[in-house]
């Protein structure tokens, strides 16, 4: 018995030695501790569907996320990381730190804000508010963390055990659907030190693509105009409308936009547009994002608007400042992280559906008429690979982080495919088995790609080589914002005011239920009669 224990060990040793001492262990001695990762997230199924449940039950808009953040950073503290809060003056963002020995800062990150609303029941195939006007997991950055946390407890784990050197840095992205964060996190040198990151966000399949990615970026700008008021029945003629200004604004812009290039994209709302008919707006204010696939014609567009801004208060009388309230530069991601991943996601497939997750996939597809109607993804997506056509479309501020060090998005399979986004049918399924199980399936990726850069030095010089000798090659990263533009954290703040109180009897309290649709009474799947 003891010599077999002795030549197995002898055996382990000529593997390491044998091979390229940018690795610390052999192949087959990596598929083997990759196995007891992936065995690791598998176990902590249970601790992933409480926090996807929990955060989908919070339901916090950007710069807002309090009792997220409070509850995330908990966990991870509780697990030994070192807590960083209010990183670049954003009360709930933080970062959260643990490290062993020498090896490669790897920063992983995810969103966590939610949708104006889209307040929905979790497992119910059509339109059901749990509060009718309240803000709502629409877009499922509730199952990104969650995904990151149940990766990085894994990965702790088998770094203790194996000697394997490294940091770690979870971090939130919060008010991504500000856009106004990860541009602050990377002027405030949150990313100085950081080798790599994987940032995941919730998708309909597993997969990750390298090269520039499908979208756009974007800058997003208020236009605050100044007028005077007067009765508007008594003296119209002693008021300037400032409301006149933004509303001339808007339709100049309208205007504009025949001459734009299809790829970009723009859109606006009135965030102030005066307070009752019979006073003359003194003040009145429009918000607009501006979206390209370049930085230079994101900028093009910027000076535009400023143009049109100008000309509206000439006409108007009136005089008008600006804020940036949020950027994005367009993503490139890194080919060598990517191709590491995908190799990964081929291991870990994507889910076992059970027939109920179809059904309610199948109802919701056929419920918001969507093109795809036949249920979740069976089938991989292929590793996304730079398309010779550029395709617009969203943005995200990952891409300020993308410019800064070596990056990859992964997606995750917790959504149904074919859904419009950014709608009350995208939280259907984030607080259900389909959520779950996508988010198990997405840390395991995250797990075992970052085992195999902890492993594997040389992968993290080939990521660094594309990242200065191919992405960096003919692209200078220059931030929209300035050193002195204030992250809006004000934003958001009176809307959560308004549903907090209602929003906090529906929190999911997992000390007394399994799971979130048993708390909410709801039958899996709950299907129009
Ligand atoms: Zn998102």
């Amino acid at each position: 018995m003891e010599l077999k224990i002795l030549l197995r060990t002898l055996v382990f040793f000529l593997f390491v030695n044998s091979i390229n001492s940018q690795q610390k262990f052999s192949k087959r001695a990596i598929s083997k501790i990759k196995i007891e990762a992936e065995k690791l997230v598998e176990k902590d199924h249970k601790k992933t569907q409480v926090m996807v449940d929990k955060v989908f039950s919070f339901s916090e808009l950007g710069f807002q996320e309090n009792e997220s953040s409070k509850y995330l950073t908990k966990i991870l503290a509780k697990a030994g990381f070192d807590i960083d809060y209010g990183i670049s003056n954003i009360p709930t963002a933080w970062t959260a730190t643990w490290s062993q020995g020498n090896g490669p800062v790897i920063s992983l990150g995810s969103d966590v804000d939610c949708i104006p609303k889209a307040s929905q029941y979790p497992g119910v195939s059509y339109h059901m508010p749990i509060i009718e006007g309240a803000p709502g997991h629409g877009e499922g950055h509730n199952s990104g963390i969650p995904v990151n946390i149940t990766a990085a407890l894994a990965i702790q784990k088998i770094m203790k055990k194996y000697g394997l050197e490294g940091t770690l840095i979870l971090w939130p992205g919060i008010a991504e659907e500000l856009v106004a964060s990860k541009a602050w996190y990377v002027r405030d040198g949150y990313f100085d030190d950081i080798d790599f990151c994987i940032f995941t966000h919730v998708g309909s399949n597993l997969g990750v693509s390298y090269g520039l990615a499908r979208g756009t970026g974007l800058i997003s700008v208020e236009y605050n105009f100044e007028g005077e008021a007067a009765h508007s029945a008594g003296a119209p003629w002693r008021g300037r409308s400032a409301l006149d200004a933004a509303e001339l604004m808007n339709i100049a812009w309208n205007y504009k936009r025949e001459h734009l290039h299809p790829l970009k994209r723009s859109h606006s709302i009135f965030t102030d547009s005066g307070d009752q008919p019979n006073v003359v707006p003194s003040k009145a204010s429009i918000w607009f994002y501006l979206r390209d696939i370049t930085y230079e014609g994101i900028m093009d567009m910027y000076k535009d608007a400023n143009n049109i801004a100008k000309g509206a208060a000439l006409m108007t009388d009136t005089k008008f400042t600006s804020k940036i309230v949020g950027t994005a530069w367009p993503r490139h991601f890194n080919k060598v992280i990517a191709e590491t991943m995908y190799s990964n996601i081929k291991k870990v497939g994507l889910p076992k559906w059970s027939e109920k997750d179809q059904i309610l996939a199948k109802a919701v597809q056929k419920e918001v008429n969507s093109k795809t109607q036949n249920g979740l993804a069976t089938k991989l997506s292929d590793l996304g690979k730079p398309s010779s056509v550029m395709v617009s479309g969203g943005s995200d501020d990952i891409g300020d982080i993308s410019w800064k060090v070596p990056t990859v998005t992964l997606r995750f399979p917790s959504n149904i495919p074919g859904l419009q986004g950014h709608h009350w049918s995208n939280a259907i399924a984030m607080a259900t088995p389909i959520a779950h199980k996508g988010a198990t399936a997405g840390a395991k990726v995250v797990a075992l790609t970052v085992i195999d850069f902890l492993n594997d030095k040389k992968l993290l010089n080939n990521a660094k080589d594309y990242f200065n000798n191919v992405q960096l090659k003919n692209t200078e990263y220059k931030p929209m914002i300035s050193k002195d533009d204030p992250p809006p954290i004000y934003l958001n703040k009176e809307i959560m005011n308004m549903y907090r109180k209602e929003l906090e009897k529906f929190y999911f309290d997992e000390t007394k239920f399994d799971n979130y649709l048993e708390q909410l009474g709801i039958e899996y799947p709950t299907l129009k009669k």
